[in-house]
């Protein structure tokens, strides 16, 4: 089954580690495999939300998607990060894959937005008391004030990129 691995490409600054919060969504642009049709709009992955039963199947998906124009279908699931494969596992800190989505069907992966994902950020400075921030990149940047460390922290230029497992 095809799997695809989400990659987060940003600038940090005064922050250690971006990641998404466990109940973050995930926008996704799919293709359909078959007649290789972009999808209008994007899918949005939803952890929260129940799992639904596939046609005829015995197993369950995140979400079941169609493709509107040859009509053949497919379900993704959200895997994450322990669905990262060995090999790619030591690469997994600097290359930031911070999903994994498995694909039956007719859905391929193509892209995705990190603007529509919450997101935490842990900052640089190493304190007890450090707790992370909220951070939100549906307006694009972000930036705040590390009143701990005393510093700046940011996240720019985040860019949502997709890898083949
Ligand atoms: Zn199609």
């Amino acid at each position: 089954m095809p799997t695809y691995y989400l990659v987060l490409m940003c600038d940090l600054d005064g922050l250690s580690a971006l990641k998404p919060k466990a109940t973050s969504v995930y926008a996704l642009s799919l293709r359909c495999v078959y007649c290789q049709t972009i999808a209008e709009t994007s899918a949005v992955l939803d952890p929260s939300e129940e799992e639904v039963e596939v046609k005829g199947g015995r197993s369950t998906a995140t979400m079941t998607w169609k493709c509107k124009f040859c009509k053949r279908d497919g379900n993704l699931m959200l895997k994450g990060l322990e669905a990262v494969s060995e090999k790619k596992k030591r690469k997994e800190e600097e290359q930031n894959i911070v999903q994994v989505i498995e694909c039956r069907g007719a859905p391929e992966v193509i892209g995705w937005d990190p603007a529509l994902s919450s997101w935490v950020g842990t900052s640089s400075s190493t304190s007890e008391s450090e707790k992370p921030f909220d951070v939100d990149l549906s307006q694009g940047d972000w930036c705040d004030f590390d009143e701990e460390g005393q510093h700046p922290v940011s996240v720019e230029n985040a860019k949502g990129t997709v890898e083949n497992a």
